[in-house]
């Protein structure tokens, strides 16, 4: 059997005829950027999220940089942020001329552990970048709470956690700003690059809005020099098509993933601990092994894809060598680089294919 470690292709033919249609419809109408299909599909995304301001970009990564720019941080500034996740989230930081500063994880739940946070806050600390990993949310209120203490803003990093909750509340609204991807693997995936940004306070969402179209509200009306980040009518349609699935979506991964919680049960392996003040969208199901090199191996000659999220945790990457970090400075984050595993986790996950992973997981030993 062979098993990717996401199935796009199934997930088209679930939506072909409607996915083909809304395609069509923007080509018949030209409308290539912006225009009505990314006006829609915003203010979709606002009320199935039950938000007051969604602003499109061009990805998440921009999503971030915008963010960040529209607080107002720059040089002189410190920006907090996790040790485990994507290098968007901090080089970012980096680009608007602020200084990145690592917080370790949480062993148990990978998200930036809360205690460690506020010994790393300075008079130079602007904001935290907490981020949703694997589609489990950051512990919000302790974040939240330390951010008001300091006066420090918040920009929760979304992208792998659409419409996952803390709390009762849906990451992304909880900081003063949420970030998202729709990279085509992400929970909901354009079929190219696009992101998204939600905010309920006015101020930002004009700003949002006008820093990413050159620093314009009205065409030719510069107020600022801004950055061209859009998402074109094509994503947007794209994006407008998978929407109302979304939460479907997302009850299928976590069933999926207390399948294999289940099934792995007793086995040599540490299994995504839930934490339970949340809600996890499950974008990745991520497992650890003393031997992650080695299952990781026997599962590919099986048939089996795989992933690893991530390889070298941020402060160990040669990008951060300037920073001096040692395997000390984050012992969790270290530790947990070299033992995670993220298996097959998509909606169109089949029972057998889950059954697949596990009996050739129970046949590493
Ligand atoms: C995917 C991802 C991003 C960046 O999104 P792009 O759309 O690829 O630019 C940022 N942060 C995290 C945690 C991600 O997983």
């Amino acid at each position: 059997m062979n098993i990717p470690f996401v199935d796009l292709k199934a997930q088209y033919q679930s939506l072909k005829p409607e996915m083909d249609d809304a395609i069509k419809n923007v080509i018949d109408n030209t409308a290539f950027i912006k225009g009505p299909f990314v006006k829609e599909f915003e203010s979709s995304y606002s009320q199935a999220y039950d938000v007051k301001h969604t602003l499109s970009c061009g990805n998440g990564t921009d999503a971030i940089y915008i963010a960040l720019k529209t607080l107002g941080i720059g040089p002189g500034d410190e920006v907090i942020t996790t040790a485990l996740s994507w290098i968007s989230t901090s080089e970012t930081i980096t680009q608007t001329g602020a200084k990145v500063v690592f917080v370790d994880i949480d062993p148990d739940y990978y998200t930036i552990d809360p205690q460690k946070i506020e010994e790393k806050i300075t008079n130079k600390t602007k904001a935290i970048i907490p981020v949703h990993i694997y589609g489990q949310s950051a512990p919000m209120d302790k974040i939240m709470s330390i951010a008001k203490q300091y006066n420090l803003k918040v920009i929760e990093d979304c992208a792998q956690a659409h419409f996952a909750e803390w709390k009762g509340e849906r990451v992304g609204q909880i900081g003063d700003i949420g970030t998202f991807s729709f990279f085509p693997g992400k929970n909901l995936g354009a079929y190219g690059d696009a992101g998204g940004i939600i905010t309920n306070n006015d101020e930002y969402a004009e700003k949002i809005r006008m820093y990413s179209n050159h620093g314009a509200l009205q065409k030719h009306h510069h107020n600022i020099e801004g950055i061209n980040s859009r998402l074109d009518g094509l994503q947007a349609a794209v994006l407008s098509v998978k929407l109302p699935h979304i939460l479907k979506w997302n009850e299928l991964r976590r069933n999926h993933a207390q399948t294999y919680t289940t099934l792995l049960n007793n086995q040599p392996v540490k299994i995504p601990k839930i934490n339970n003040d949340g809600k996890h969208v499950f974008h990745l199901y991520v497992i650890q092994h003393d031997d992650r090199d080695g299952l990781q191996a026997h599962l590919k000659e099986q048939g089996i894809a795989t992933g690893i999220h991530y390889p070298t945790a941020l402060p160990f990457l040669n990008a951060y060598n300037y920073l001096g970090h040692t395997k000390d400075d984050f012992p969790h984050a270290y530790n947990a680089q070299s033992r995670i595993l993220s298996l097959p986790m998509y909606p169109e996950l089949r029972m057998d294919q889950i059954e697949y992973v596990v009996e050739n997981i129970k046949s590493y030993q």
